[in-house]
């Protein structure tokens, strides 16, 4: 079983929503997979939404010197609360601020996303992103 460890690079800036224009916050951070750069993620959320969700974007693949956007998988994926887990979905890059950055690379339409090998595993690596990454596991109200 793989062990994942998240570090956070920042964890919470002012910032713009990009849906809706009004105040929002932005963090990202890296996630090691037994000990080896494996993703980067960047999240954006806002406490003038009526509803408590979490924009993430999320680049799995290699890190090394050699690599670059074409060896990662950029995956934008929404978190919200739901009754007792957390709950995602997958969104179109339209809807992410991310849709195309020179280090995650372009993100997956939605219909590519939900087809892809590695979704299972961004699916895990994020809900130990917003478990994990302080400002963001408050703002979705988790337990500690
Ligand atoms: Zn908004």
């Amino acid at each position: 079983m793989s062990t994942y460890k998240i570090e956070v690079g920042e964890n919470r800036s002012a910032s713009t929503c990009h849906c809706c224009g009004r105040k929002s916050s932005m963090g990202h951070g890296f996630v090691y997979r037994n000990g080896d750069a494996h993703a980067v993620y960047y999240a954006g959320w806002s406490t003038d939404h009526s509803e408590v969700r979490v924009s993430l974007a999320l680049a799995i693949g290699e890190w090394d010197d050699g690599s670059s956007a074409a060896d990662r998988t950029n995956f934008g994926l929404e978190a919200r609360e739901g009754d007792e887990e957390i709950l995602f979905r997958v969104i179109e890059p339209e809807e992410s601020p991310w849709s195309s950055t020179e280090l995650l690379g372009d993100m997956l339409p939605r219909e590519k996303a939900l087809s892809a090998s590695l979704l299972d595993e961004a699916f895990i690596v994020a809900e130990q992103v917003v478990r994990n990454h302080p400002a963001i596991s408050d703002y979705l109200a988790l337990p500690k």
